[in-house]
């Protein structure tokens, strides 16, 4: 993915808005308070993990954000219908860079949130992810109210749920549905996890399916010969793990779970499996589904076959139903957009090293709409997402954060 870092004509422009912006006096200034604020990230961060935000139950957390949002001097600050957090920071123009990150973490509401520091570093649930992208955005907030940094372009400060599993990027989802902000938002900042050295700029697409094969049921020995959805389902798993998928673009498939059947005496009434489907093209997607569900009905349809050659007592079917349980959209950057000139231009200046990557993140939703996006880390390091271990390194977080600040000053333009 090198060839992403071509030079491009417009190239030297935008590395001298980023030199004129990174000597100016209050970028400086900004730069000098990341470093001192450090004790009061921690804090934040800590206060933050320990309001729960499962998927689905992210009001008290919202609550919280708006609450900073306000002290940090942002204004419009509001809660959407779906819990989003909105906060603005004014400028000239009347399109926005939203800079955001997810507030829902992938802990049940009943998870144990024992957050506790031991010298740079933070252990709890939810530290890094998202903790670390809350954090950065309230450090942005208040680097630009401490610095008093003005912009063109206004900025859109937003804490957004359901970016978690079955979250499905619901809460980003809604932004870009909203008359308000759907082609008012010209660029995505969003801050997922840890880190200064990833760049997303190709969204995975995902797609995901509860299968259920239902049948009468029956006793092994007396009901002999009827239909078994545990034999459909088997059938279904095997035609359809031998679908051919590219290796560019890459696509993926995957059978996670499967369930089914009461007792080893017993036909059973149902059997399910779980299917989740990945690829950075659309079309793959749905290619991937169509062979799914073919697979099923022909599976079905066997099996039912099959039942009325063993001469079942009276005529007995299985049935099956697809149930979609997750939709990511796939999407791709423009590799001439301007925002990846401007992250790029950044890490040069900052003399950071990052890679550009494709995962499944909030960028999903704007790069679907052909919109530009990036999803880039909160500085510091993080490991242990999604488990208990959880842990952030504050070492080296106000490179992340000048890395936010400056790629987002460069691409809204200056102020008067
Ligand atoms: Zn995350």
């Amino acid at each position: 993915m090198t060839q992403r870092a071509s030079v491009s004509d417009s190239y030297p422009s935008v590395q001298q808005e980023l030199a004129r912006l990174a000597g100016s006096e209050q970028v400086r200034s900004a730069f000098e308070w990341f470093r001192l604020q450090e004790s009061r990230f921690a804090h934040w961060q800590m206060e933050v993990a320990r309001v729960a935000a499962p998927p689905f139950g992210e009001a008290a957390r919202a609550a919280w954000l708006a609450g900073q949002f306000r002290e940090l001097g942002l204004s419009g600050v509001q809660i959407d219908d779906v819990g989003n957090v909105f906060g603005v920071h004014a400028g000239f123009g009347s399109r926005y860079l939203s800079l955001s990150a997810h507030i829902d973490t992938v802990f049940p509401a009943a998870t144990p949130l024992h957050i506790r520091r031991e010298g740079s570093r933070i252990y709890g649930p939810g530290v890094s992810d998202n903790g670390a992208g809350i954090v950065a955005m309230l450090a942005v907030a208040g680097a630009l109210n401490e610095a008093r940094i003005e912009h063109a372009l206004p900025f859109v400060f937003i804490g957004n749920v359901g970016e978690e599993g079955e979250g499905d990027l619901r809460g980003m989802r809604h932004v870009f549905a909203t008359p308000r902000w759907r082609d008012a938002i010209a660029y995505s900042v969003i801050v997922d996890g840890a880190g200064s050295d990833t760049v997303v700029a190709e969204a995975l697409g995902s797609r995901r399916f509860e299968v259920i094969v239902r049948g009468p049921g029956g006793h092994s020995w007396s009901d002999f010969g009827a239909p078994n959805p545990i034999l459909a389902l088997a059938r279904a798993i095997d035609a359809f793990g031998q679908t051919p998928v590219p290796a560019s673009p890459k696509t993926t498939f995957n059978v996670g779970v499967v369930r089914g059947g009461t007792s080893v005496n017993s036909i059973p009434e149902s059997a399910s499996m779980r299917v989740d489907l990945r690829s950075t093209s659309m079309a793959e997607i749905d290619r991937l589904e169509g062979a799914l569900r073919v697979a099923i009905e022909r599976a079905v349809d066997s099996e039912n076959r099959a039942a009325a050659g063993h001469g079942a007592r009276r005529p007995q079917t299985v049935s099956s139903d697809v149930i979609e349980i997750g939709n990511r959209p796939a999407g791709e950057l423009d590799p001439q957009a301007r925002i990846m000139k401007v992250i790029r231009a950044v890490d040069a200046h900052l003399g950071n090293t990052a890679q550009v990557q494709r995962a499944s993140t909030d960028a999903n939703i704007p790069l679907s709409l052909g919109r530009e996006a990036i999803a880039i880390g909160g500085g510091g390091s993080g490991g242990g997402a999604h488990t208990l271990q959880e842990w952030f390194n504050c070492d080296g977080r106000d490179l992340g954060l000048k890395r936010i600040l400056l790629t987002m000053l460069t691409l809204a333009g200056a102020g008067e």
